[in-house]
């Protein structure tokens, strides 16, 4: 029996999980969800002997149930290749009492890396699978990481081209220079003057214009999107978390059946949602702990059941979590409302028009699985610092976010349970703030310099993705108003 996708909106009909990645959103502006949560097939016996891929191979699976195995394994193993610098993909790393896990061994050091480098193979796929024959335009607003990963993703993936939006004034020098020396001729990359909200409602409104859908329809092209909204990014962050477990189990550090807590640093939610599917998967997870950053939206929202975007945008030291605006949070508010697609369009229509809607108490004794906080700019860059003196690991600052939510949790509750932290990008992607946190001598070093500094410091060897963009030339120098958006994208499809 084939797994179907239903809106989270509910007007449409469910479609199959190659329909959902290829459509990304619904046409009623909700996003697919499964119409149940599969449960893991293999015991933990078997999962602890699996590499990678072969963990990967059983969890999507049970999501991607009209793929053949074939399919299936063909764009597992086009995914997590040589690309990543480790075997083992997702090592974890034991660190002053909690487990990290590195998800940034990928192409662009950043655990986007983990869903994007899968999603070009399952979407060219998806489109085979359903007897697709326009080009698909991959369209993606991002605040950093996204934007990188995904043109790595798709870069000379044929029948595809991939148009990435970025606040101009809000990536790190490292991730703006990642995007704008991206070689492929399917790329293009545009710098907005505004924020990432601006640019991911902008995206949005593009994604449901029925007339320049159809402008595009008669020119061969249609629209996807890469963003954390497509089931295709969701579905492959789930088996992190039950590789994750499997390797613990695997070297005796938690016993079979041992409840474990996950601490994600959490932006647009896509990272935790998959936490949380794999929890009701069956892996024993008991805490989700949603960690934020001075923009505690999330926070907030756990502790008073009342989402509010009303509220100033800071910019951050993590600027992969400065969101205002969580997409994935809606699948889980759905979820809370009992599957009810009318009452969460309802609160999801007060978000759009009021910027903010309040849970029933009903819906908020469902969210005991979650515990929510934030860490200050100062107590990231304190805890950077801390712990490199400490145990000598250095992280960077959207981790450093999580590490210290985990520590105030343990304070409040006392809870000690064996702990994976998801670590979501290497310190070498924000070389700036992570070594001014640790030292302000750092200062007057240039980029490049710091580079090597944190190379000598860490003990750990630059990445290929970094060394690449040294002398890499400016191929991307697009800039245009928040309302140019649609022109622009009509210009590089020649429509
Ligand atoms: C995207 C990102 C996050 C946030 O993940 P979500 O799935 O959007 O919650 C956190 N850290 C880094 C480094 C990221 O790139």
């Amino acid at each position: 029996m084939d797994l179907l996708y239903k809106s989270t909106r509910g007007s449409g009909e469910a479609v199959t999980a190659s329909q959902a990645i290829l459509k990304g959103l619904s046409d009623d502006g909700g996003l697919f969800v499964p119409d149940q949560i599969p449960v893991l097939d293999k015991s933990l016996d078997e999962l602890a002997k699996m590499s990678y891929q072969e963990t990967a191979y059983e969890v999507m699976k049970l999501f991607l149930t009209d793929f053949t195995e074939e399919e299936l394994k063909s764009c597992i193993a086009k995914a997590y290749d040589s690309k990543f610098d480790t075997e083992i993909i997702a090592p974890l790393a034991e660190a002053d009492g909690a487990y990290y896990l590195e998800l940034f061994h990928g192409a662009t050091i950043a655990f986007k890396d983990m869903a994007l480098s899968i999603l070009p193979h399952l979407l060219t796929t998806s489109a085979k699978k359903n007897h697709v024959e326009n080009e698909i335009v991959i369209l993606t607003a991002t605040s950093g990481d996204t934007g990188k990963a995904a043109l790595a993703g798709f870069a000379d993936v044929k029948g595809t081209r991939i148009i990435v939006f970025y606040p101009k004034n809000g990536v790190s020098p490292i991730q703006e220079k990642q995007m704008v020396t991206q070689k492929g001729d399917n790329t293009y990359v545009v710098g907005i003057h505004g924020n990432f909200d601006d640019a991911q409602t902008g995206v949005k409104k593009l994604f449901s214009d029925k007339e320049l859908a159809a402008e595009m329809a008669e020119k061969g092209f249609q629209f996807s999107s890469a963003n954390s909204i497509n089931i295709g990014r969701l579905v492959p962050q789930i088996v992190y978390y039950v590789y994750a477990y499997a390797r613990l189990f695997a070297e005796g550090k938690v016993a079979k059946d041992e409840r474990i807590n996950v601490v994600v640093p959490t932006g647009n939610f896509g990272n935790i949602l998959a936490a949380f599917y794999a929890k009701n998967m069956g892996l024993p997870i008991d805490k989700l702990i949603c960690a934020s950053n001075d923009n505690k939206v999330l926070y907030d929202f756990f502790r008073t059941g009342e989402y509010d975007r009303n509220r100033e945008f800071v910019l951050t030291t993590s600027p992969s979590m400065d969101i205002l605006i969580s997409s994935n949070l809606e699948r889980l508010i759905y979820r809370i409302a009992g599957n009810d697609a009318g009452k969460n369009a309802q609160l999801m229509a007060e978000l759009a028009g009021e910027g903010k809607y309040h849970i029933t108490e009903d819906m908020q004794v469902q969210l005991a699985d979650f515990y929510g906080n934030y860490a200050t700019e100062a107590e990231t860059t304190e805890r950077i610092k801390e712990l490199y003196e400490k145990v000598g690991y250095v992280i960077d600052t959207h981790t450093a976010v999580a590490s210290v939510v985990y520590d105030k949790y343990k304070k409040e509750t006392g809870d000690e349970k064996t702990t994976v932290i998801a670590s979501t990008a290497s310190p070498y992607k924000f070389t700036r703030s992570v070594m001014d946190a640790i030292d302000s001598k750092y200062d007057s070093c240039s980029d490049f310099e710091l580079v090597d500094e944190l190379s000598k410091i860490s003990n750990t060897e630059v990445p290929r993705a970094i060394e690449e963009i040294r002398t890499a030339p400016v191929v991307h120098d697009h800039v245009c108003e928040k309302d140019e958006m649609k022109t622009v994208v009509k210009g590089f499809l020649g429509i």
